[in-house]
């Protein structure tokens, strides 16, 4: 009972999140509405739901792992100076994506995890 709280608690962090959010903002999000949980069992609950497939994983060049709830094909930009990662969601992009994902799946190729990201400076570090 209490494991399916927390990954409930996570998820919905991570889904109604604009932006992939990182496990330490997830642990500062639970902690301000008083759920004091370790790390371990942030990471432990990440890793369950990467494996019930609800969530993305976005690794970025700052080291940071970033979350998402899963989505449609998208890609990421990536603020050099704050370390934030965006979504950039335009449905021109999906079908590209879904183009290219089509074309290696065709080499034989199966496809795991796919990260488009693009690294620069964001508006408010500009
Ligand atoms: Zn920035
Ligand atoms: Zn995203």
């Amino acid at each position: 009972m209490y494991k399916t709280k927390t990954k409930e608690l996570v998820y919905n962090i991570i889904k109604e999140s604009e932006n992939p959010i990182s496990a330490l903002e997830i642990l500062k999000l639970l902690k301000s509405k008083n759920k004091d949980l370790h790390k371990t069992t942030i990471y432990r609950t990440l890793d369950k739901l990467l494996d019930m497939e609800l969530i993305n994983k976005v690794s970025s060049i700052s080291g940071v792992v970033f979350y998402e709830s899963l989505d449609e094909h998208h890609i990421h930009v990536e603020c050099i100076t704050c370390n934030t990662v965006e979504c950039v969601n335009d449905q021109e992009i999906e079908k590209k994506l879904y183009e290219i994902e089509s074309l290696i799946k065709l080499r034989g190729f199966k496809v795991e995890q796919e990260d488009f990201n693009f690294q620069g400076v964001c508006k408010s570090c500009n």
